[in-house]
């Protein structure tokens, strides 16, 4: 048999397997220096085909999440944090959570790794080709209410309802006015037993009062929901950010 490089790439493309023609000179090479059965080097370059699409779908996932930045979860120094039990976050990793429309609360002070590990899991998701969106409360609300004044509204919450996963970080930075409350309780509620909400806070439960600007009838409204299928990750001690500041002594007194 004597595929011609022409061939090779017009069945490659009707077959949408666009990396077999890059694959085959290497693959035959290897497949003649030890030896390889036919079978073995059919497996070799199908195996090869499915990891470089893979690649590539995670790669665009992850594009169109919009991650401010790339955390992994191997990136994450568990001995620093000892309040994250590492096996608890290693079974979010497997995104059973997301295959369950459940939620995933990760709360503390600044610096502790919130967004690290809200962006981990949502590469993690990106890797088994789940669609991840990443916001942040801020972002999200502002977002829906110039939607509103548009006239794009419906639309709009669309990108917040249908991916399978959404990350909303930090919840309670800025406190929310009741028309914002309003947008985010919308975004919840749609997603409630259908869609995973990864949600990232430096305020306690008992604090979300404050941030819905003392509303706390949307504010149990929301964490009814939010918490109903979740699981809450409290993390506590020192910021990463600062560790190495602490080390030299520019900062000796805690911070928040
Ligand atoms: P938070 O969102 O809680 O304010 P971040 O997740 O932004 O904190 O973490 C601040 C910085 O420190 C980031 O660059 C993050 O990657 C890093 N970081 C935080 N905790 C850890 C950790 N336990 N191991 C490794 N890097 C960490
Ligand atoms: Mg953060």
């Amino acid at each position: 048999m004597n595929l011609s490089e022409e061939r090779l790439e017009h069945l490659a493309d009707k077959l949408r397997l666009p990396d077999v023609p890059a694959l085959v000179p290497a693959l035959a090479q290897q497949a003649a220096e030890r030896e390889w059965s036919f079978a073995d080097f059919a497996e070799a370059l199908l195996q090869a085909q499915s990891d470089a699409a893979d690649v590539r779908a995670t790669d665009t996932i992850q594009r169109l999440a919009g991650f401010p930045v790339r955390k992994a979860l191997a990136d994450f120094d568990f001995s620093f944090q000892p309040s994250v039990n590492k096996k608890q976050v290693t079974e979010l990793a497997s995104c059973a959570f997301v295959e369950r429309a459940e939620n995933v609360v990760l709360l503390g002070p600044p610096g502790v790794g919130k967004t690290h590990l809200a962006i981990a899991l949502g590469a993690e998701a990106a890797k088994r080709r789940m669609q991840v969106k990443f916001t942040t409360a801020a972002r999200l609300v502002a977002s829906l209410s110039e939607a509103r004044s548009a006239g794009t509204f419906s639309r709009r919450l669309q990108r917040f309802v249908r991916p399978r996963l959404l990350i909303i970080d930090e919840v309670g930075f800025l406190p929310l006015d009741a028309g914002e409350a309003s947008l985010l309780f919308e975004v919840v509620c749609r997603r409630y037993e259908r869609g995973s909400i990864v949600l990232t806070s430096n305020k306690s439960y008992g604090e979300w009062g404050e941030v819905f600007s003392g509303d706390t009838v949307i504010a149990t409204a929301i964490l009814d929901r939010l918490l109903h299928h979740s699981t809450t990750i409290s993390i506590k001690g020192e910021s990463y950010r600062l560790k190495d500041k602490k080390k030299a002594g520019i900062i000796t007194t805690p911070t928040g």
